[in-house]
Parts: structure tokens; sequence; C-alpha cells
């Protein structure tokens, strides 16, 4: 088998949908289900049924496009990513995963390479929480990890319902056909920018993903009281704000104390009430974000922050109240996936890197339902979700080529 990557034809075609935006260039914006992503649905599917393959959507909009293998029986081999945009984006972010997927499969193609495993490109729908407030949509679906009774209830920024949204953008039928059973997959591999700067520092071209953190978010709620600023005495104070200071720093130091480099925590939305120079804060609320690659030891941290409140609630005679508002669980990578990539990087003379996935991804949610991995390549200077964003062609080519090698490997 040789396996070649058209690199000038892949650089071409993110560069293609790239110029599909609400944004002027190079910054991308393509917000799910708006004209614009309509429109790189579009463009999107016509490339891949010129290259033989079978296009289908599910009812929430995620796209599935199939090699059928000489045994359609088997479950297939997935790969895959997102092509919405947060505003004021770039180029690469998801866009790698997928058409850097359909180049994996054209070049599998052109090379002889049959696979018995059908190989299957998967496009998520709605990766960014833009639209409707809740990251990864179409995967969390596809798992079972959103219920369609929870996902009907979504609304977008503009007060519309799910159901609403998809069916003007065409997409009908029930949301409860989204989720895949448990076998559909023998294995799914996302091929992703590295949004860091890891494998850039070390110059190391490819990144093998050991594991996805995953985020808790925390709305944290505290009462004191109120009043002049000159007029309560100090002993008399019950002062919200400086009961938050102290729980601000009790997150902080629930993540150092957990010992590991994978424990982060960030309080990054403070909001005081009333908000004037000459009163005594009576509410503040907080928001704390706790992410980690263990569960039990992020969740030790989310038992810290508890424990920590109600210590402060009581020396300074305030209320506070914690809302979970999200705790998704982290996900290790399959061990099966993990060495194949290493032998695809192997078996082209690359090197890699073991790596950790800080930010999280649609893989998140389909290693819940398959072995997963995930293949990074570098970005310049770690940025993403900016119109700067950049990765060089010859990164992206060799993630293609390591993840069609791998697509390979697992689908014959
Ligand atoms: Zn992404």
């Amino acid at each position: 088998m040789k396996l070649e990557v058209d690199a000038p034809r892949l650089v071409a075609e993110i560069e293609a949908l790239a110029a599909i935006s609400d944004a002027e260039a190079p910054a991308v914006t393509r917000i799910v289900f708006t004209p614009t992503d309509l429109k790189a649905r579009t463009w999107l599917k016509a490339h891949c049924e010129e290259a033989g393959l079978t296009v289908r959507q599910d009812p929430i909009g995620n796209i599935f496009v199939r090699w059928i293998g000489s045994d359609p029986a088997l479950p297939a081999v997935g790969t895959g990513s997102h092509i919405d945009a947060i505003p004021n984006a770039g180029k690469y972010d998801g866009v790698v995963g997928v058409l850097g997927g359909l180049e994996a499969i054209r070049a599998l193609r052109q090379s002889g390479f049959r696979p018995q495993h059908s190989i299957e490109l998967l496009v998520f729908t709605s990766e960014e929480p833009t639209r409707f407030g809740i990251g990864c949509l179409g995967s969390r679906m596809l798992s079972g990890t959103l219920s369609p009774a929870a996902a009907r209830k979504l609304k977008d920024n503009a007060g519309a319902g799910l159901d609403e949204v998809r069916g003007q953008a065409g997409f009908g039928g029930e949301l409860e056909a989204v989720r895949l059973p448990t076998g559909h997959y023998k294995a799914f591999i996302e091929l992703h920018i590295e949004q860091g700067p890891l494998l850039e520092r070390r110059k190391v071209p490819l990144g093998v993903v050991t594991s996805i953190a995953a985020p808790a978010s925390l709305r944290i709620v505290i009462e004191g009281a109120g009043g002049h600023a000159g007029a309560v005495l100090m002993p008399d104070r019950r002062d919200a704000l400086c009961a938050a200071a102290e729980l601000i720093l009790a997150v902080e130091s629930g993540a150092r104390a957990s010992g590991a480099d994978d424990t982060v925590a960030t309080v990054g939305i403070c909001e005081v009430f009333p908000g004037a120079i000459n009163s005594i804060p009576s509410q503040v609320r907080l928001s704390a974000d706790v992410r980690d690659t263990h569960l039990q030891r992020r969740d030790a941290v989310l038992g810290e922050i508890e424990s920590a409140g109600q210590d402060i609630a009581r020396r300074r005679q305030v209320s506070i109240r914690n809302e979970l508002l999200n705790a998704d669980a982290p996900a290790t990578c399959a061990p099966m996936v993990v060495e194949t990539l290493l032998d695809a990087c192997r078996k082209h003379g690359l090197a890699s890197l073991p790596i950790v996935s800080r930010a999280y991804h649609d893989s998140l949610f389909m290693s819940r339902i398959a072995p997963t991995g995930m293949l990074f390549i570098p970005c310049r200077n770690g940025y993403s979700h900016r119109p700067d964003e950049y990765a060089s062609p010859e990164d992206i080519a060799r993630g293609t080529l390591v993840l069609a090698e791998t697509l390979a490997a697992l689908a014959q």
C-alpha cells in the first residue's frame, strides 16, 4: 500500500471552507444551523459524494460519510470532527479532522486498499456551545449522554427551541433516532490541532492523546448583609465579597493540593451586588470551572470547595449555595487505539508525544460508545479560537497520513 496524501488539495479545501464564513477573512464565524453553516455542509457533502462516498444525516444534523467495507455488517471504523466555528475563530479547529478525514479516505482509496470494515467520516453538529449554550451537542446525543427530552428543552440565544431551529434548517425526524448503539463503531479517531503549545515547543510533529480532561462547572451564590460603608462597624459586618475572596482562594488551593498537573480550577466570574463604592456587598455570584483527567480527583476538589464554603459561611455568618451546572466525566483513550496510532507513527518514521487533551472534544463523548483515540498536530503558538490560528501544510499532511494508516490498520 503506497499511501500519499494530496496536501495541496487538502490545504485548498481548508481555504475554500474558511471562505464560507460570517466574518471577514482570515476570521471564520460559522454558527450551527445558520445559512452559512448550511452552505458549508452542502459544500462538504458535495465533496464527499464526488469522492464516491455515501452520505447520510441524522435528525440533529450529524453527517455520516461512509466508505462501505467488504463486510458491511461489521462495525465501522470512525473518524471525524466538527466544522462549526465560534465568532471570530480560525480555519483549523475541527476542520482539520473533517477534511483531513476525507483526505485520509481518498488517499486510502487511491492506494488500492480495500477495507473489510466500513470507514466512516463523522461530522458532528454544534461542537461549539455558541448557539445553544452546550458544547458537543451532536456527540452528546449520539452517545446517549444528552437525552432527546433534555435536548428538546434547549433554546438558542434568540429563545427558539432546538426542534424549531433544526426544523427550519431542514432537519426533521425524531431525536430518538440520533443515539447510536454501542458497537456501531469498532473504533473512533479524531484528528485535531493541539490548541496548546507543547508539540510546537518540543518540536514533535504528532501528539497521541492518552486522556481527555473534562470540566465541572459550579455557580456559587454568597449572601451576606449589605449596609452603609461608613456606618456599619467591622465586628458587625457580614460582607459577601470578603467571604467570596476566601472562597476563590479555596478553589485555587483545592486544585493545587491535588498534586497533579492535570488538576486545574478557575473562578472566571465574580458579580458583586449592589456594586457601589460606599455599600457593603450583600450578594456575590461566582462561577468556578474545575477540570481534570481523573474523575475522582476532580470530584475531590469539588468536595473541598463545598467544605471550604461551609466553613467560611459559619465563620462569616453568610450563606453559601453551590449549584453544579455541568459535570462531564473525563475519558481515557482506548489502549488499542493508542497503540495503533503509535504503530502508524513508527511506520512512517514520525516522532510522537503522549499528550493530554485539556480542551474537550466530541471524542470525549464518543469514548462512551466506542474505543476512542485522538491525534494532535501542532498549531502556531498554541493559538486557537482566534483568526490567526495556524497549522502548517506539512503538519496537516503528516497528521492525515498517520490517520489514514491508522484507519487502514483498524479496518482490515
Ligand atoms: Zn474543535
